[in-house]
């Protein structure tokens, strides 16, 4: 691979891997924040109840106190007879008194037209004494229902709170007027303002008007009707408090009344989780608004374990994909290797052949002079006797012409014999062969194709055998190697006075022993190693190729058996070992 494009690759891996890195940073980073922000989402409703109690508490703790006072025979009496100015002043002294026992913000009486006849801030510039209150619903209530409640800035104050409201009756159940509470939530409100939350109260209309930021408060959360707008300006409840819309925009829902929102807040647009729990009992709903904060030692920690496991997942990928590329590597080396083992045996096996043909040629050429004196004989024999029979016939000595004829007959039997087992042992046969056959007969067949120079030569034979010895293998072959080894044996009687030759086939632990023993002299000890040599001969040039039990060593090799040689007594002696083939 050229090496600009390896450098390529390189930085396209690299490049990969990091961007990988940045997205799975990235995406933990946002993961993180989106668990913040559910985390955030899910804890509102506990702490909105917290917030929705103490406003709650707040509330319940002056419910009772109008009802309370409306019940005060001092009061009942003031309001069924004109109020002198000693009654409204004895009153004043009265309600005030009461105010800071009750710690309520403020307390007035009002006469059956909203007329506010005695107040405890009848002191103050803001006094309530001479103002008329009818046109509040809270008055209106009072008088339909026996109370009354009521959200609104004071008209005279211009403090907001809320009014709570019981009808004083007389005797008789008739309406004489009203006790009003009024309640701030200046405590509360700075209460709420002490943690980073912002929480807001809002009336049936969504204004809110409850509110730990004051730059909140007056801010509705919906559009209001016209209808809203014209009794908002009858009842004043918010006097002269401009309202303004807040707008807002869902940008994820995480279940009922809890939102991610963007809000344009007091500081412009900013996202902000919205939590409502809406207060049934005064018609309010209670919101809480909190800053999602993602920590950036959070959002580090999330983005290093992420870029961490898409490195650990690279590595563990790069390193699965080396290992199976070594493996195919190998995997190919290995094939290769075994096409060339392949390749090479066959070339072997293909120059075996031939130089096991080639030897077999040149062991038949040396046969041929001794052959072609087998043949002759019986030929020249054969031409007396059929000479012979002519005699016979022609003295008309039938009987006798018949008898002559057998001796003929057997040799040309033997002929043939000789001949067809020539052709065999010429003929090049497969390698591989691997048939059963019966060791005994090869020997049998070898002896049969020396019997001319083991007869000119006089050798003192000794066979012994056992039949039958099944082997495997190829019978050319094996008769091949045997006539090596005779031959051999017969090339060392060859000018010695005693001239035994021995055969046995002996078994020995599932296998046959062959051996071919000869008084021939022996081998001397430095040629004992190398006889099986390919061209080691000691025999004269003409003679000796020195192939022959090369080839016999291979060829009883490739059948799976041994050919080994020592010395004995007073020759050599071959020993043919073969697997015994299990009968059948
Ligand atoms: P060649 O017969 O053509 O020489 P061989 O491979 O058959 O080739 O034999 C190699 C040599 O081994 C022979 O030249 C001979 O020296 C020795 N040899 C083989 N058989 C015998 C034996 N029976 N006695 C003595 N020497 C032997």
């Amino acid at each position: 691979m050229p090496v600009t494009s390896r450098y390529l690759r390189v930085a396209l891996y690299s490049l990969f891997i990091l961007a990988g890195a940045a997205v799975a940073g990235s995406w933990a980073m946002r993961q993180a924040e989106q668990h913040t922000l559910e985390e955030s989402a899910r804890r509102g409703p506990e702490q909105l109840s917290l917030y929705a109690n103490s406003l709650h508490t707040l509330i319940e703790r002056y419910r009772a106190l109008p009802a309370v006072l409306a019940l005060d025979a001092e009061l009942i009496n003031a309001l069924s007879q004109p109020v002198t100015p000693e009654i409204q002043a004895g009153l004043n002294q009265k309600l005030k008194r009461i105010n800071g026992a009750a710690q309520s913000s403020t307390l007035e009486l009002l006469d059956s037209t909203g007329l506010a006849v005695a107040a405890s801030n009848w002191d103050t510039p803001t006094s309530y004494v001479g103002h008329n209150y009818g046109f509040r619903p809270y008055f209106s209530q009072t008088r339909s229902q026996g109370t009354g409640r009521f959200y609104a800035v004071g008209v005279t104050s211009g403090i907001p709170g809320y009014f709570l409201s019981s009808a004083v009756l007389d005797a008789k159940g008739r309406f004489l007027g009203a006790m009003v509470v009024k309640l701030e939530f200046p405590q509360l409100e700075r209460e709420w303002s002490q943690g980073n939350d912002t929480l807001l109260v809002s009336d049936a209309r969504g204004i809110v008007f409850i509110a730990n930021d004051p730059a909140w408060r007056y801010r509705y959360l919906r559009e209001l009707s016209d209808d809203d707008r014209s009794e908002i300006s009858s009842t004043r409840q918010y006097h002269k408090q401009p309202l303004t819309p807040m707008a807002t925009r869902t940008l994820r829902s995480f279940g009922d009344n809890s939102y991610l929102m963007r809000v344009s807040g007091p500081q412009g647009p900013e996202d902000y989780v919205w939590n409502s729990l809406p207060l049934t009992a005064e018609g309010w709903t209670l919101h809480l608004l909190r800053r999602p904060v993602v920590t950036a030692e959070d959002s580090r920690n999330a983005a290093l374990a992420a870029i961490g496991l898409w490195l650990t997942l690279v590595f563990l990928v790069l390193f699965l994909l080396q290992r199976w590329r070594l493996a195919r590597m190998r995997q190919r080396n290995r094939e290769e290797l075994e096409q060339l083992v392949e390749a090479r045996t066959r070339d072997l096996r293909t120059a075996q052949d031939g130089l096991v043909q080639s030897a077999k040629l040149a062991a038949l050429g040396q046969m041929s002079a001794a052959l072609a004196h087998e043949i002759n004989q019986p030929l020249t024999a054969q031409r007396m006797q059929l000479a012979t029979l002519r005699l016979l016939l022609d003295h008309g000595r039938i009987e006798e012409a018949y008898k002559a004829l057998t001796p003929l007959e057997q040799m040309l039997t033997r002929m043939t014999a000789l001949t067809g087992h020539l052709k065999t042992y010429a003929r090049q046969s497969p390698s591989g062969l691997r048939e059963r056959l019966d060791l005994a007969l090869v020997v049998d067949q070898s002896l049969q194709l020396l019997e001319p120079r083991l007869k000119e030569e006089h050798i003192d034979l000794h066979v012994n055998l056992i039949r039958p010895a099944w082997v495997r293998g190829d019978a050319i072959r094996l008769e091949q190697v045997l006539i090596n080894l005779l031959r051999n044996a017969l090339d060392a009687l060859h000018d010695k006075p005693r001239k035994r030759l021995e055969i046995h086939i002996e078994a020995r632990q599932q296998h046959w022993n062959l051996s071919v023993s000869d008084s021939g002299g022996g081998i001397s000890e430095a040629y004992l190693g190398k006889v099986f040599d390919p061209f080691f001969t000691t025999k004269p040039v003409g003679d000796g190729l020195g192939l022959g039990l090369a080839v016999s060593y291979a060829i009883v090799h490739e059948l799976g058996g041994r050919l080994t040689v020592c010395n004995h007594a007073d020759g050599a002696q071959f020993t043919l070992t073969l697997p015994t083939a299990e009968d059948l």
